[in-house]
């Protein structure tokens, strides 16, 4: 129980790899906010979670809103006085080729996948900085590191977002503040269930050791990074996909 009494928040937390990293934390001890913008899946997942035994609080938030994320936080520091880690989760994708990508499909992944990332860190940095500890684990993919034909938009935000991580990284390691990211594969979520079975498993093919990722293959990563072996580690990226992009 290596985060028994800790604080956690988790965006996109109402399905998939979101709902598997809280749940994960919480088994670890720790009491989960669970954020997404339907709240319903937050509220099934912070019932889960309570079923644990730890808090939850199941809030519906839009994370591309920082006035929005502001107010979420706050009223979680209002209730438990403190928050320890923050994952960053939530994401979308919007995929077209450049010529026929509209306006709106490039700036909504941009706005949720990394502009989202710098709302949470912004809006915990202040309460962070002065409790001199914290842990930030950003959710990339590999997407962000060898980019793909057809997501310009969520390669640049996935790739943005790991050199948030970076930055933030080395701004907030004196405050005694880690910052590092995860970036998955290919994972068997709602997110992949839409790729044409033809296409998945040409996918699944082009993997060495030949299967999907799970959510919970993510979920007990960042459950190391969170937990105090991974205290010598910051502004990493740990790349979870079973060897898809060596
Ligand atoms: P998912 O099944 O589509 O779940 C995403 C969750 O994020 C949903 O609960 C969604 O809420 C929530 N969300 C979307 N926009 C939001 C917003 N603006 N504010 C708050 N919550 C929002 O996706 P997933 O596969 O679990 O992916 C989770 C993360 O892993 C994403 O960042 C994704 O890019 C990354 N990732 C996934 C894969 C993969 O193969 N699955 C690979 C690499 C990286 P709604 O239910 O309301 O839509």
């Amino acid at each position: 129980m290596f985060l028994e009494g800790k604080k956690a928040v988790v965006t996109g937390a109402g399905r998939g790899i979101g709902r598997a990293i809280a749940l994960a934390l919480a088994g670890h001890g720790s009491d989960v906010a669970v954020l997404d913008m339907d709240e319903a899946g937050a509220g099934e997942t912070a019932g889960l979670i309570e079923r644990t035994g730890r808090k939850s609080l199941a809030l519906g938030v839009n994370v591309s809103s920082l006035t929005a994320v502001e107010e979420a936080i706050n009223k979680i520091l209002d209730l438990w006085s403190s928050i320890d880690i923050v994952v960053n989760n939530a994401g979308i994708t919007r995929d077209n080729l450049l010529v026929r990508m509209k306006e709106d499909e490039w700036d909504s992944v941009i706005a949720v996948n990394l502009k989202g990332s710098f709302n949470l860190s912004k809006a915990v940095a202040r309460s962070m900085m002065k409790q001199r500890s914290g842990c930030i684990v950003n959710i990339a993919s590999i997407i962000g590191m060898m980019g793909n034909a057809g997501q310009a938009n969520y390669a640049a935000s996935k790739g943005g977002l790991i050199a948030l991580t970076k930055s933030l990284a080395k701004e907030m390691a004196p405050r005694g503040i880690r910052v590092n990211a995860v970036a998955p594969g290919f994972i068997a979520t709602d997110m992949t269930d839409k790729i044409p079975e033809k296409l998945r498993d040409e996918m699944v093919s082009a993997i060495p050791l030949g299967r999907m990722g799970e959510p919970d293959d993510i979920a007990a990563v960042v459950s190391f990074l969170t937990s105090p072996s991974a205290s010598y580690i910051t502004g990493q990226v740990i790349v979870v996909d079973g060897g898809m992009y060596i």
